[in-house]
């Protein structure tokens, strides 16, 4: 060993919520673990993200008078799998849910409780849930907890719960007395609050966490992953294994061109996740698997902007924006070409549409169209109901007016706007289908809910708007195959010893599915916990868990 070489038993490479649950279960069962962090801040896209995990068959749904099961949780993503999904991983991932919940609240102050009414993202499907009872959230957990290690999280602030937030139907605003009263206490929600608690569990566990702490290479001996190489050179010995938690490849365009079946520009998610982890299993012969797809979502920029209001660098989630009434999307043609309200991984496909005689794709680029109406009621994009629309936004005073501006075909866009009118003053996109699903109107104008005139709205009230939308995407899904341990296979199907991988960098478990609000934290939370009982010797099975 060279002088700067440590030896623990595991190392976790990724401090977003895969490798936080990874390292404590590793720790919890008598490890010693490090866990290192390429950026400055810990947390990764999990800490600008809202916390929210998808848990079918979750301990908390008997008191909401939830009726689950995991036969239903089975039958719902057997249903949306497109064959993607291995039965095992449904398995795996449902049984665990609840030893999982009751493990991590006993052994660290995170405490999840239901998001009410949050309906799954395909309610209408066997087994799904149109009144909600899956998605859960973090309660808030106070930052005074940390110590220094308070300021050293990804993001900023939001001591809210979803149901506070406009995407949750709330007003994104606290009165005074509660606002002074969370800042005091320092009590943060959603992603941070999750990450604050895990990694007090984290601390109370002897987990060593550093940051600025880039691993760039597996040590290999004898075919075996026996500890990381990192910027600088040192090396650190995982005696048990190393776990790869570095989050998707969604920032490096090489492999986002390479590997994923349609556009993916602007992600919103943490700047570090450029497919290192994805890099060093490739490197060891890892099999890959759901490379060419990601949990896709539609985003703007805004020029000029920080892009506080998420991840600090001006984009922005499209997704009340599309939602509420007196709101269209619209391709080059300037025609309708998708239920605009559809939850937003589920729309990845319409924004990936390939027209074979024009050769590209049909609805990228796209464009949201909205009236002042929109703006008088409801605002978005970073301003409030009837506040002044930031210069950024195309406006003009007539439809054909507004084509001029964008560049869209004037007759197409009017023809277009008439035909929303007329279905809205029907109560039905017959085109579309839009309103007609509980999910749609969820993130629209809750005083309508569930009526599809949630979402359902004119656009007849001068000046009208629009905006460039991107295809986007949260994160990348594809990565090294495992086992339902996260162990890493290689080519041939055999475990590469030494070596688990977890969160967005292994082959996703629910393979293209986004099954509701927090489809990607919750089998994070699940497969982190399995990993890292399974990396410290441990595997879940050997306690009665599903294998
Ligand atoms: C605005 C927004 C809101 C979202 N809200 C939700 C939500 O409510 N529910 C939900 O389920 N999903 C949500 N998502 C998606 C979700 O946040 C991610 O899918 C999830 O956080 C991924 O977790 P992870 O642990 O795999 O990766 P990350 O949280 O991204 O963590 C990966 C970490 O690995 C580090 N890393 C990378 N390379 C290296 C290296 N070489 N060495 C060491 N470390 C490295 C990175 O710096 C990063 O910190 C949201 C995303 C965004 C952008």
């Amino acid at each position: 060993m060279s002088e700067t070489t440590t030896q623990v038993d595991v190392v976790v490479l990724g401090s977003g919520c895969a490798g936080m649950m990874a390292a404590l279960a590793a720790a919890d069962a008598g490890a010693t673990v490090a866990l290192h962090e390429k950026a400055e801040l810990l947390g990764g896209t999990t800490a600008l993200s809202s916390g929210v995990a998808w848990l079918p068959a979750n301990k908390y749904q008997a008191e909401h008078g939830v009726v689950d099961s995991i036969a239903d949780g089975r039958a719902y993503l057997t249903e949306l799998s497109q064959e993607m999904i291995l039965p095992e991983f449904t398995e795996a991932f449902l049984e665990t849910v609840d030893p999982m919940l009751e493990w991590v609240e006993e052994r660290t102050p995170l405490r999840m409780r239901l998001v009410p009414g949050y309906p799954d993202y395909h309610p209408e499907f066997p087994g799904g849930l149109p009144g909600g009872g899956r998605s859960t959230e973090p309660d808030l957990f106070s930052f005074h907890e940390l110590g220094e290690w308070a300021e050293r999280f990804l993001g900023f602030r939001r001591s809210m719960y979803v149901g506070e937030t406009p995407v949750g139907g709330g007003t994104g605003f606290l009165t005074p007395e509660v606002e002074q009263h969370r800042a005091e206490q320092r009590l943060e929600g959603l992603g941070r609050g999750m990450l604050g608690a895990l990694l007090k569990g984290l601390l109370d566990h002897g987990v060593q966490v550093t940051t600025s702490s880039c691993a760039t290479d597996l040590v290999v001996e004898d075919g075996a992953v026996v500890g990381v190489r990192f910027e600088g050179g040192a090396e650190v010995r995982a005696t048990r294994g190393v776990v790869l938690a570095t989050g998707g490849f969604e920032r490096d365009p090489d492999l986002v061109r390479d590997f994923l079946r349609g556009p993916l520009r602007h992600p919103p998610g943490a700047p570090t996740n450029t497919g290192d982890g994805l890099r060093m299993a490739m490197k060891v012969g890892a099999q890959l698997g759901v490379m060419r797809e990601a949990w896709w979502v539609p985003v703007v920029t805004i020029p000029g902007s920080d892009g506080e209001q998420y991840s600090g660098h001006g984009v922005q989630l499209v997704q009340r924006e599309r939602t509420l009434p007196r709101t269209i999307m619209v391709n080059d043609q300037g025609r309708r070409f998708t239920n605009e309200a559809a939850n937003y991984n589920a729309l990845g496909g319409a924004f990936h549409t390939f027209h074979p005689t024009r050769f590209r794709y049909e609805n990228e680029p796209a464009w949201v169209v909205f009236d002042q109406g929109f703006v008088d009621q409801y605002g978005g994009y970073g301003f409030q109901a009837g506040e002044t629309v930031p210069d950024w936004i195309d406006r003009a005073d007539t439809i054909p007016g507004l084509a001029d501006v964008t560049g869209l075909p004037a007759d197409e866009l009017r023809a277009t706007v008439e035909r929303w009118n007329e279905l809205c003053a029907q109560g039905r996109d017959a085109d579309h289908g839009r309103g007609d699903s509980a999910y749609d109107g969820w993130c629209g104008d809750r005083a309508h809910y569930p009526s599809p005139m949630a979402t359902l709205g004119p656009l007849d009230q001068a000046p009208f708007y629009a905006t460039r939308v991107h295809s986007s995407a949260l994160g990348t899904k594809g990565g090294p195959r495992t086992t339902t341990d996260c162990e890493v296979l290689d080519v041939d199907g055999q475990v590469v010893p030494g070596l688990w991988a977890v969160g967005n960098v292994m082959a996703a478990p629910t393979g293209m599915v986004y099954g509701g609000a927090g489809g990607t934290l919750g089998p994070a939370m699940v497969f982190g916990y399995r990993c890292g009982a399974s990396v410290a010797g441990k595997p879940l099975e050997d306690e009665g868990v599903a294998r």
